[in-house]
Parts: structure tokens; sequence; C-alpha cells
């Protein structure tokens, strides 16, 4: 372990406390928040901050999302030991490496080549195994498909269908819903081949879900 692991390893623990004091409950969640060290996914100079629960910026103008969002997204997923899990959005691949810690089966789409190559690159450090895409995750990952859930971590103004159609029977995808400045928090459960229900949370703040791709 390195030096720095260990000055921000108390940090961790208490961002974990301040996290079941807002209201997660999901022991696997805090364990993986408790686990992943945030501040190697945060940019040079950053990194103190990498244990406040906020947003930070993260490059091409995105963010690193909350921890009480990750872990508010990662609790509604209801992720077991092997369950495969689709992310759109890798951003900085923070939440990819809290799913592996949760022992998910982790694939995640970025559209900026950039983020896409850092996060790869950190994780692989890590030694989190995720499966990463460079590519539009509004076409979800046809080839890996079905999932048994899929996370959003961009918001959509309207349900991504194709991504709908890519949950097996049974599966659930986590996605904010609504155009800038607030979204809801839902979860859509595909009961059968033809037959989804939503379920509605709270209200958060994404950056968007946009098209194609930047190279
Ligand atoms: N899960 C990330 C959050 C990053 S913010 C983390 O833990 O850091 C959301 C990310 O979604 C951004 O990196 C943004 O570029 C990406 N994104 C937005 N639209 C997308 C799309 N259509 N396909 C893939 N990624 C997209």
């Amino acid at each position: 372990m390195q030096r720095d692991d260990l000055k921000f390893e108390g940090m961790r623990a208490r961002l974990v406390a301040q996290l079941q004091h807002n209201g997660i409950s999901d022991y696997r969640v805090l364990q993986a928040i408790g686990e992943v060290p945030r501040h190697r996914f945060f940019k040079d100079g950053l990194e103190q901050f990498a244990y406040h629960d906020k947003a930070f910026p993260i490059d091409d103008n995105q963010t690193i999302s909350q921890p009480y969002t990750v872990a508010y997204q990662s609790q509604l997923l209801q992720v077991k030991e092997g369950t495969r899990v689709l992310e759109i959005g890798t951003g900085s691949g923070y939440q990819s490496a809290v799913l592996c810690a949760m022992g998910a089966q982790v694939f995640s789409v970025e559209r900026y080549k950039n983020l896409h190559e850092k996060a790869a690159r950190i994780l692989r450090q890590l030694g989190y195994a995720a499966s990463l895409r460079f590519g539009d995750g509004n076409e979800g990952w046809p080839s890996h498909a079905p999932f048994e859930r899929i996370l959003l971590t961009a918001a959509a103004h309207k349900i991504p269908e194709q991504l709908l159609l890519q949950l097996m029977p049974g599966g659930k995808m986590v996605l904010p819903l609504g155009g800038s400045g607030s979204q809801q928090m839902l979860r859509i459960t595909r009961v059968s081949e033809n037959d989804f229900q939503t379920e509605k949370f709270g209200n958060f703040v994404f950056v968007p879900l946009l098209k194609g791709t930047v190279k």
C-alpha cells in the first residue's frame, strides 16, 4: 500500500459513516465505497477533496458523481456476486470500480475517447476487471447483451428503448430521467418480455446523456 492510501483511509471511513447516516444501508455498497480509492480517479492536485461528498470536475467538462449518488444508484441496482451490469457513462471509472468491488461483472461504455482511455488505465492499475468500450452508450453493448442490470450515469431526456431491450427478463435499469437542472431517478424492471414496471425515486443532477462519440 502506498503512503497516500494510508492517509486517505481515515477520510474514506468518515465518508462511509456519513453515507450510512444519510440513509445508505446496503452493506455491500458501504463496504465497496470504504474500499475503492476514490482519490485515484481525481485530477492531479484535487485528490485532497476526494472524500468530500461532492461531485468534482474530470476532463472534457464531465464530472465524477457525488459519492451519495454513486451509493444510491448502486443500492437501487441490487447487485450480487457475479451480476452482469452495463454502465452507460464510464467517466472517471469510479462507479465501475465500486460495482466491481461489490462483485459485479461490469461492462461500461464512454463516448469520450480520452475518458475511456484514462479510466481503462486506472482500473487496470487498481486491479478492477471491468470491460470498457469507447462508443455511444445509447446503443448499449449488443454483443454482450442481455444484461441483468443497466445503469445510466448521465441524464436521459427520454427512456432509451434500445437499452431496455438489452435487459434480460427480470432485469432492472436504473436511470436519471429529465432535462437539465434536475432529474428523477427511476428503476425500470423488465418483468417479462414485453412487460415493464417503473418505480420512482428522488431527484438528482447529472450531466446529460448525449449522442455520438468524441475522439
Ligand atoms: N460514472 C461516472 C460518471 C461520469 S459523468 C463516474 O463514476 O465518474 C457521466 C458520463 O457519461 C460522462 O463521462 C459522459 O461523457 C458520459 N456520457 C454521456 N453521454 C454518453 C453516451 N451517449 N454514451 C456514453 N457515455 C456518455
